[in-house]
Protein backbone atom coordinates (compact mmCIF):
# COMPACT_ATOMS: atom_id res chain seq x y z
CA UNK A 1 0.00 0.00 0.00
CA UNK A 2 0.97 3.39 -0.25
CA UNK A 3 0.78 5.75 2.25
CA UNK A 4 0.44 9.96 1.73
CA UNK A 5 1.23 11.71 5.21
CA UNK A 6 -0.56 15.24 5.08
CA UNK A 7 -0.88 17.84 7.03
CA UNK A 8 -2.78 21.17 6.76
CA UNK A 9 -0.25 23.87 7.71
CA UNK A 10 -2.40 26.84 9.68
CA UNK A 11 -3.02 28.58 12.46
CA UNK A 12 -6.17 27.98 14.39
CA UNK A 13 -9.40 30.18 13.64
CA UNK A 14 -11.41 32.65 15.48
CA UNK A 15 -10.24 34.84 18.32
CA UNK A 16 -7.28 33.47 19.19
CA UNK A 17 -5.32 31.87 16.40
CA UNK A 18 -2.07 31.24 18.02
CA UNK A 19 1.62 32.00 16.96
CA UNK A 20 3.31 30.33 14.13
CA UNK A 21 5.89 29.51 16.30
CA UNK A 22 3.96 27.29 18.41
CA UNK A 23 1.23 26.42 15.77
CA UNK A 24 3.58 25.40 13.09
CA UNK A 25 7.74 25.82 13.75
CA UNK A 26 7.94 23.94 15.98
CA UNK A 27 5.52 20.90 15.25
CA UNK A 28 6.94 20.99 12.11
CA UNK A 29 10.31 21.15 12.85
CA UNK A 30 9.92 18.04 15.07
CA UNK A 31 7.64 16.40 11.88
CA UNK A 32 11.08 17.47 9.24
CA UNK A 33 13.27 15.15 12.26
CA UNK A 34 10.83 11.82 12.13
CA UNK A 35 10.84 12.30 8.62
CA UNK A 36 14.57 12.86 7.54
CA UNK A 37 15.10 9.72 10.00
CA UNK A 38 12.79 7.55 8.54
CA UNK A 39 13.33 8.68 4.68
CA UNK A 40 10.01 9.65 4.23
CA UNK A 41 8.32 12.64 2.25
CA UNK A 42 5.49 14.33 4.11
CA UNK A 43 2.60 16.71 2.28
CA UNK A 44 1.76 19.90 3.35
CA UNK A 45 -1.35 21.61 2.41
CA UNK A 46 -0.14 25.54 3.02
CA UNK A 47 -2.93 28.30 4.02
CA UNK A 48 -1.57 30.36 1.02
CA UNK A 49 -3.89 33.23 2.64
CA UNK A 50 -1.79 33.51 5.17
CA UNK A 51 1.14 33.75 3.13
CA UNK A 52 -0.34 36.31 1.05
CA UNK A 53 -1.79 38.54 4.01
CA UNK A 54 1.88 38.27 5.85
CA UNK A 55 3.32 39.50 2.07
CA UNK A 56 0.82 42.23 1.82
CA UNK A 57 1.34 43.44 5.04
CA UNK A 58 4.95 42.90 6.08
CA UNK A 59 5.68 46.84 5.76
CA UNK A 60 3.37 47.89 8.13
CA UNK A 61 4.44 45.60 10.97
CA UNK A 62 8.12 44.39 11.89
CA UNK A 63 6.24 41.51 14.15
CA UNK A 64 4.41 40.49 10.60
CA UNK A 65 7.48 40.62 8.53
CA UNK A 66 9.62 38.50 11.04
CA UNK A 67 7.19 36.15 10.97
CA UNK A 68 6.68 35.76 7.16
CA UNK A 69 10.68 35.28 6.98
CA UNK A 70 10.10 32.48 8.86
CA UNK A 71 7.79 30.95 7.71
CA UNK A 72 9.11 31.31 4.29
CA UNK A 73 12.71 29.93 5.92
CA UNK A 74 10.42 26.60 6.77
CA UNK A 75 8.86 26.11 3.86
CA UNK A 76 11.90 26.57 1.36
CA UNK A 77 13.68 23.94 4.19
CA UNK A 78 10.46 21.85 3.46
CA UNK A 79 10.61 21.89 -0.13
CA UNK A 80 14.81 21.09 -0.17
CA UNK A 81 14.25 18.13 1.81
CA UNK A 82 11.43 16.55 -0.84
CA UNK A 83 8.06 17.64 1.04
CA UNK A 84 5.51 18.10 -0.72
CA UNK A 85 3.96 21.92 -0.67
CA UNK A 86 0.29 22.32 -2.48
CA UNK A 87 -2.65 24.58 -2.15
CA UNK A 88 -4.91 25.10 1.17
CA UNK A 89 -7.41 28.45 0.67
CA UNK A 90 -8.78 29.57 3.68
CA UNK A 91 -10.20 32.69 1.99
CA UNK A 92 -10.98 34.47 5.34
CA UNK A 93 -7.72 36.06 4.82
CA UNK A 94 -9.41 38.36 2.88
CA UNK A 95 -11.14 39.90 6.02
CA UNK A 96 -8.45 39.73 8.23
CA UNK A 97 -6.69 42.49 9.85
CA UNK A 98 -3.45 42.59 12.09
CA UNK A 99 -4.41 44.94 15.37
CA UNK A 100 -2.52 44.90 18.84
CA UNK A 101 -0.26 42.61 17.48
CA UNK A 102 -2.72 39.80 16.89
CA UNK A 103 -4.95 38.65 13.66
CA UNK A 104 -8.57 40.01 14.46
CA UNK A 105 -10.21 37.61 12.14
CA UNK A 106 -13.52 37.97 10.63
CA UNK A 107 -15.21 34.63 9.72
CA UNK A 108 -18.18 35.93 8.13
CA UNK A 109 -16.77 34.74 4.56
CA UNK A 110 -15.16 31.13 5.96
CA UNK A 111 -15.96 29.15 2.22
CA UNK A 112 -14.77 30.57 -1.12
CA UNK A 113 -17.78 30.10 -2.03
CA UNK A 114 -18.65 33.40 0.07
CA UNK A 115 -17.29 34.99 -2.64
CA UNK A 116 -18.18 35.87 -6.71
CA UNK A 117 -17.16 34.01 -9.22
CA UNK A 118 -14.65 36.58 -10.25
CA UNK A 119 -13.09 37.17 -6.99
CA UNK A 120 -12.66 33.57 -6.32
CA UNK A 121 -10.46 33.62 -9.25
CA UNK A 122 -8.42 36.61 -8.23
CA UNK A 123 -8.18 34.93 -4.48
CA UNK A 124 -7.05 31.20 -5.85
CA UNK A 125 -4.68 33.15 -8.64
CA UNK A 126 -3.39 35.37 -5.28
CA UNK A 127 -2.88 32.47 -3.01
CA UNK A 128 -1.25 30.25 -4.99
CA UNK A 129 0.97 32.89 -6.28
CA UNK A 130 2.55 33.55 -2.67
CA UNK A 131 2.94 29.86 -2.46
CA UNK A 132 4.83 29.44 -5.37
CA UNK A 133 6.74 32.27 -3.86
CA UNK A 134 7.38 30.46 -0.38
CA UNK A 135 7.72 26.78 -2.07
CA UNK A 136 10.76 27.61 -4.15
CA UNK A 137 10.16 25.96 -7.57
CA UNK A 138 7.81 23.55 -6.10
CA UNK A 139 5.15 21.90 -8.44
CA UNK A 140 2.06 23.31 -7.18
CA UNK A 141 -1.19 21.21 -8.91
CA UNK A 142 -3.27 19.85 -5.78
CA UNK A 143 -5.95 21.65 -3.89
CA UNK A 144 -7.45 21.30 -0.11
CA UNK A 145 -10.56 23.42 0.23
CA UNK A 146 -10.28 25.11 3.80
CA UNK A 147 -12.57 23.69 6.53
CA UNK A 148 -13.23 20.69 3.74
CA UNK A 149 -15.52 23.41 1.80
CA UNK A 150 -15.16 21.64 -1.86
CA UNK A 151 -19.03 22.36 -2.66
CA UNK A 152 -20.39 23.08 -5.27
CA UNK A 153 -17.23 22.41 -7.03
CA UNK A 154 -18.71 23.46 -9.95
CA UNK A 155 -18.21 27.32 -8.81
CA UNK A 156 -14.43 27.12 -7.95
CA UNK A 157 -13.87 24.48 -10.54
CA UNK A 158 -12.69 27.50 -13.65
CA UNK A 159 -10.44 28.82 -10.79
CA UNK A 160 -8.62 25.68 -9.82
CA UNK A 161 -8.15 24.67 -13.65
CA UNK A 162 -6.97 28.12 -14.46
CA UNK A 163 -4.27 28.25 -12.09
CA UNK A 164 -2.71 24.83 -12.76
CA UNK A 165 -4.56 22.75 -10.55
CA UNK A 166 -5.84 19.13 -11.54
CA UNK A 167 -5.51 17.40 -8.14
CA UNK A 168 -8.30 17.46 -4.82
CA UNK A 169 -7.49 15.84 -1.84
CA UNK A 170 -10.26 17.37 0.22
CA UNK A 171 -12.98 14.39 0.19
CA UNK A 172 -13.40 12.18 2.96
CA UNK A 173 -15.88 8.70 2.68
CA UNK A 174 -18.86 9.43 4.50
CA UNK A 175 -18.04 13.09 5.92
CA UNK A 176 -20.37 15.50 6.40
CA UNK A 177 -20.98 18.38 8.43
CA UNK A 178 -24.48 20.33 7.43
CA UNK A 179 -23.26 23.67 9.35
CA UNK A 180 -23.56 27.30 7.68
CA UNK A 181 -19.47 27.80 8.23
CA UNK A 182 -18.75 24.37 6.49
CA UNK A 183 -21.33 22.46 4.92
CA UNK A 184 -20.23 19.78 3.47
CA UNK A 185 -21.99 16.25 2.47
CA UNK A 186 -19.58 13.35 0.84
CA UNK A 187 -21.67 10.62 2.04
CA UNK A 188 -22.22 9.70 -1.81
CA UNK A 189 -18.08 9.51 -2.20
CA UNK A 190 -17.07 6.60 -3.90
CA UNK A 191 -15.21 3.61 -2.59
CA UNK A 192 -12.23 3.89 -4.13
CA UNK A 193 -8.62 5.50 -3.08
CA UNK A 194 -8.56 7.59 -6.36
CA UNK A 195 -10.62 8.50 -8.89
CA UNK A 196 -11.28 10.57 -12.21
CA UNK A 197 -13.99 13.22 -11.79
CA UNK A 198 -15.32 16.83 -14.20
CA UNK A 199 -17.70 19.04 -11.64
CA UNK A 200 -19.35 17.26 -8.90
CA UNK A 201 -16.11 15.23 -6.72
CA UNK A 202 -18.94 12.44 -5.95
CA UNK A 203 -19.09 11.03 -9.22
CA UNK A 204 -16.71 9.68 -11.09
CA UNK A 205 -15.96 10.32 -14.81
CA UNK A 206 -13.15 8.21 -16.66
CA UNK A 207 -12.03 10.97 -18.60
CA UNK A 208 -12.54 13.66 -16.26
CA UNK A 209 -10.04 16.50 -16.24
CA UNK A 210 -9.98 16.26 -12.05
CA UNK A 211 -8.15 13.82 -9.96
CA UNK A 212 -9.51 12.87 -6.04
CA UNK A 213 -7.11 11.26 -3.84
CA UNK A 214 -9.76 10.72 -0.78
CA UNK A 215 -8.88 11.46 2.85
CA UNK A 216 -9.14 8.27 4.31
CA UNK A 217 -11.37 7.87 7.14
CA UNK A 218 -12.72 5.50 9.65
CA UNK A 219 -16.18 5.03 11.77
CA UNK A 220 -15.76 6.20 15.49
CA UNK A 221 -17.75 4.73 18.41
CA UNK A 222 -19.09 7.33 21.03
CA UNK A 223 -16.86 5.23 23.78
CA UNK A 224 -13.92 6.50 21.78
CA UNK A 225 -15.22 10.34 22.31
CA UNK A 226 -15.68 9.85 26.06
CA UNK A 227 -12.45 8.78 26.35
CA UNK A 228 -10.84 11.59 24.24
CA UNK A 229 -12.62 14.06 26.27
CA UNK A 230 -11.36 12.80 29.71
CA UNK A 231 -7.83 12.12 27.92
CA UNK A 232 -7.77 16.73 26.96
CA UNK A 233 -8.51 17.03 30.91
CA UNK A 234 -6.57 14.35 32.74
CA UNK A 235 -3.96 13.03 30.11
CA UNK A 236 -1.20 15.48 31.05
CA UNK A 237 1.92 17.02 28.96
CA UNK A 238 2.14 13.94 26.46
CA UNK A 239 -1.49 14.67 25.09
CA UNK A 240 -1.03 18.99 25.05
CA UNK A 241 -1.04 20.48 21.72
CA UNK A 242 1.81 22.09 20.50
CA UNK A 243 -0.37 25.19 19.17
CA UNK A 244 -1.25 27.92 21.66
CA UNK A 245 -4.32 28.85 19.81
CA UNK A 246 -8.08 27.63 20.09
CA UNK A 247 -9.95 25.74 18.06
CA UNK A 248 -13.65 27.03 17.32
CA UNK A 249 -15.87 25.70 19.66
CA UNK A 250 -18.48 23.27 17.99
CA UNK A 251 -22.32 23.00 18.16
CA UNK A 252 -23.36 21.40 21.02
CA UNK A 253 -25.70 19.04 18.48
CA UNK A 254 -22.36 18.56 16.96
CA UNK A 255 -21.08 16.97 20.26
CA UNK A 256 -24.19 15.19 20.89
CA UNK A 257 -24.23 13.45 18.03
CA UNK A 258 -20.56 11.91 18.19
CA UNK A 259 -21.37 11.46 22.03
CA UNK A 260 -24.08 9.08 21.47
CA UNK A 261 -23.51 7.91 17.59
CA UNK A 262 -20.76 6.33 15.43
CA UNK A 263 -19.53 9.41 13.23
CA UNK A 264 -16.77 9.37 10.52
CA UNK A 265 -13.26 11.32 10.54
CA UNK A 266 -10.24 11.30 8.90
CA UNK A 267 -7.54 9.23 9.61
CA UNK A 268 -4.86 11.59 11.50
CA UNK A 269 -2.70 12.27 14.05
CA UNK A 270 -3.96 14.84 16.07
CA UNK A 271 -4.30 14.88 19.51
CA UNK A 272 -5.98 11.72 20.76
CA UNK A 273 -7.30 10.70 17.56
CA UNK A 274 -3.96 9.64 16.43
CA UNK A 275 -4.38 6.49 18.67
CA UNK A 276 -7.17 5.06 15.82
CA UNK A 277 -4.07 5.27 13.37
CA UNK A 278 -3.00 1.72 13.91
CA UNK A 279 -6.35 0.19 13.42
CA UNK A 280 -7.09 2.55 10.32
CA UNK A 281 -3.70 1.53 9.00
CA UNK A 282 -4.68 -2.37 9.40
CA UNK A 283 -7.88 -2.17 8.15
CA UNK A 284 -6.79 -0.19 5.29
CA UNK A 285 -4.04 -3.03 4.17
CA UNK A 286 -7.11 -5.92 4.91
CA UNK A 287 -9.02 -4.25 1.88
CA UNK A 288 -5.77 -4.17 -0.06
CA UNK A 289 -6.76 -0.22 -0.62
CA UNK A 290 -4.57 1.38 -2.90
CA UNK A 291 -3.71 4.22 -0.72
CA UNK A 292 -3.91 5.40 2.66
CA UNK A 293 -4.29 9.22 3.34
CA UNK A 294 -3.72 10.73 6.35
CA UNK A 295 -5.08 14.34 7.58
CA UNK A 296 -3.00 15.83 10.47
CA UNK A 297 -2.20 19.70 11.36
CA UNK A 298 1.16 20.48 13.28
CA UNK A 299 -0.59 22.73 15.65
CA UNK A 300 -3.00 20.16 16.81
CA UNK A 301 -0.55 17.43 17.31
CA UNK A 302 1.37 16.34 20.59
CA UNK A 303 4.29 14.29 22.43
CA UNK A 304 2.13 11.33 21.15
CA UNK A 305 0.85 11.60 18.17
CA UNK A 306 4.77 12.13 17.29
CA UNK A 307 5.66 8.96 19.03
CA UNK A 308 2.71 7.09 17.39
CA UNK A 309 4.10 8.83 13.60
CA UNK A 310 7.61 7.47 14.47
CA UNK A 311 6.19 3.97 15.16
CA UNK A 312 3.88 3.85 12.52
CA UNK A 313 6.41 5.41 9.64
CA UNK A 314 8.69 1.84 11.22
CA UNK A 315 5.37 -0.65 10.62
CA UNK A 316 4.86 0.74 7.23
CA UNK A 317 9.24 0.42 6.21
CA UNK A 318 8.21 -3.43 7.83
CA UNK A 319 5.27 -4.25 5.53
CA UNK A 320 6.61 -2.62 2.52
CA UNK A 321 3.97 0.11 2.07
CA UNK A 322 5.74 3.41 1.02
CA UNK A 323 5.63 6.88 2.24
CA UNK A 324 4.41 8.80 -0.89
CA UNK A 325 3.83 12.31 -1.67
CA UNK A 326 0.99 13.63 -4.45
CA UNK A 327 4.08 13.36 -7.04
CA UNK A 328 2.04 9.85 -8.06
CA UNK A 329 -0.29 12.42 -10.13
CA UNK A 330 1.69 15.16 -11.39
CA UNK A 331 0.77 14.78 -15.11
CA UNK A 332 3.69 16.33 -17.61
ZN1 LIG B 1 -7.50 24.32 7.01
Amino acid sequence: MKVIVSFDYELFFGDTPGTAERCLIEPTAALRDIAARHGAPFAYFVDAGYLWRMEADRFRDTAISETYDMVRRQLAQLAAAGHDLQLHVHPHWEDTRYEGGNWRMNLARFRLHAFGRELIRDIVARYKAALCVAAQGSDVFCYRAGGWALQPFDVIASALKENGIYVDSSVYPHGVDTSSLRCYDFRGAPPDSVWRFEEDPLRKAVDGYFTEVAISSIDVKPSYYWRLAWTKKFGGSRYQAFGDGVSRSFPAADIWTKLTRRTHYCVTLDGYKASLLHDAYRRYVRRRREYLVLLSHPKTLTRHSLKVLDDFLTTCRGDGSDIVGYADFKRS
